[in-house]
């Protein structure tokens, strides 16, 4: 019987990837070298450990990043002032502002994070998800970086 340490890797949803912040072409290899919460700030791969993707697509790329994460700030602060009103029924603008400010300063990490995810998994054209290198032993990382996209 023929045995390998080799593990199955076993396929996740685009939702589990985006999640664990997985890259987005074999769902395999991190994107952020470090938690959303760390100390001394989130760092990011410059390229995929596993397929060798380079996550910067081009020079600029991530200034898009910032208007996803507007987006995922106003989705979050509207949030905010709905449960308030809702839950309190307050018309102090001084609690509005200040739930709200509080909300948008520790959610400002996982905004940085997520909004540069969904940059890549959902607003990149032509960057898909690609069985075949999740399956496929990970890229020598010396090579060239003209032969690794
Ligand atoms: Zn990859």
């Amino acid at each position: 019987m023929e045995t390998n340490n080799i593990k199955p890797f076993k396929n996740i949803s685009a939702w589990q990837g985006i999640a664990t912040s997985k890259c987005p072409r074999c769902r395999r290899g991190p994107i952020f070298a470090t938690g959303p919460y760390s100390f001394g700030g989130q760092k990011m791969y410059e390229r995929c450990s596993h397929c060798g993707l380079t996550y910067e697509r081009e020079p600029g790329y991530w200034y898009v990043a910032m208007f996803v994460s507007y987006a995922l700030n106003v989705a979050e602060m509207v949030t905010c002032a709905v449960a308030i009103s809702v839950l309190t029924g307050s018309k102090s603008p001084w609690l509005y502002t200040g739930v709200i400010l509080g909300a948008v300063f520790l959610l400002s990490p996982f905004n940085y994070r997520y909004s540069r995810v969904l940059l890549l998994y959902w607003l990149t054209p032509g960057l898909n998800y690609e069985a075949w290198r999740a399956e496929a032993p990970p890229v020598d990382s010396k090579l060239p970086n003209n032969l690794k996209d």
